[in-house]
């Protein structure tokens, strides 16, 4: 299967990118790993006329840490940070989940940035994210700004990006001491979109938990967060019956979509397992 034609541009640096991004305006469209645009082209469910390739930008693809944040470049690919030290240890979650993106040559050309902008409700690192409360910074020929996570996935295959705008960083608050990630999923094969995903994070101070983070993903929205389950967990010693109290909760919280693989009522129950499995397994590494 072949897209349709297309113009390519590739700028050499990020001022060219987001002048070609301002040049062609809603006919553009940004090429970063290709593995969801490229797919989608050749299904005939989007037709840009431009194609402006950022392969060749240099520094977006960096993973580094700057002051109380992991900052990692548009362009860093699912493999990059797969395997860094710098992510296992300053977002134990991103790194809990990306054991479940996909396969090796998808995650060898996928990026970060595509991958939030793409925006799959499906998708495991926006529901990171959002329990992250991570930053997204964003860039346009005339303005630079800042999204809460929580704010950028508007809706299915939809961000806050405005006309002419790119992701050109993820920045992530470094993980905490007494503080426990874990992901977990339930997915039709290894490597396929999740069916339903459920990311925690808590902190446990003094034999109780003083904050807790849940994202979910598989769900109607992308990076969507349980606000009203995680305040029932606060205040709690995390045990088996505020673990099996807080998953019911969660269970009633999400707003599930249906797929051919899982109607909402069967998200609904595994919402409720894979919720008890990461707050356990969260719980269990915060001490
Ligand atoms: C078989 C298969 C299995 C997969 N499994 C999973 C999975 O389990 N979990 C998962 O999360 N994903 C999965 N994916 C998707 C994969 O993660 C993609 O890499 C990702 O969704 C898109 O990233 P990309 O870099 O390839 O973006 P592209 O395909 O290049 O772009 C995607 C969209 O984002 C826009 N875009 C790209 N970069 C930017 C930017 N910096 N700023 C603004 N807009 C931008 C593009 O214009 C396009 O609209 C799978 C894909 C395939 C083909």
């Amino acid at each position: 299967m072949k897209p349709p034609p297309f113009e390519y541009v590739r700028p050499g640096s990020l001022p060219e990118a987001l002048d070609a991004l301002a040049r062609h305006g809603a006919t553009g469209r940004i090429l970063a790993g290709g593995q969801s645009l490229v797919p989608m082209m050749n299904l005939r469910l989007v037709k840009p006329a431009v194609l402006i390739d950022i392969n060749r930008v240099p520094g977006l693809a960096e993973i580094r840490v700057d002051g109380g944040e992991l900052v990692i470049g548009a362009l860093a690919r699912h493999a990059a940070l797969l395997g860094s030290a710098l992510v296992r240890k300053h977002c134990p979650l991103m790194a809990d989940a990306y054991r479940w993106v996909g396969h090796g040559p998808i995650r060898n050309r996928g990026t970060l940035g595509g991958n939030i902008s793409h925006a799959d409700p499906a998708s495991e690192m926006p529901a990171v994210l959002a329990a992250c409360d991570a930053t997204i910074g964003v860039r346009s020929a005339k303005q630079s700004r800042t999204i809460p996570a929580a704010g950028f996935f508007t809706g299915a295959l939809a961000t806050a990006l405005a006309e002419g705008e790119m992701v050109t960083e993820i920045r992530v608050p470094l993980a905490q001491p007494g503080q426990g990630a874990a992901w977990e999923e339930a997915a039709n094969r290894k490597g396929d979109f999740a069916m339903a995903g459920v990311g925690v994070l808590v902190t446990v101070a003094g034999g109780k938990c003083t904050h807790a983070a849940i994202g979910v993903a598989g769900m109607a929205k992308p990076g969507t967060r349980l606000s009203a389950t995680e305040k029932r967990l606060v205040g709690t010693a995390l045990d088996a019956a505020a673990i099996a109290a807080a998953a019911r909760a969660a269970r009633e919280e999400v707003r599930p979509s249906t797929s051919y693989h899982a109607d909402a009522t069967y998200k609904r129950e595994l919402v409720e397992t894979l919720a008890a499995r990461a707050l356990a397994a969260a719980r269990d590494r915060a001490r």
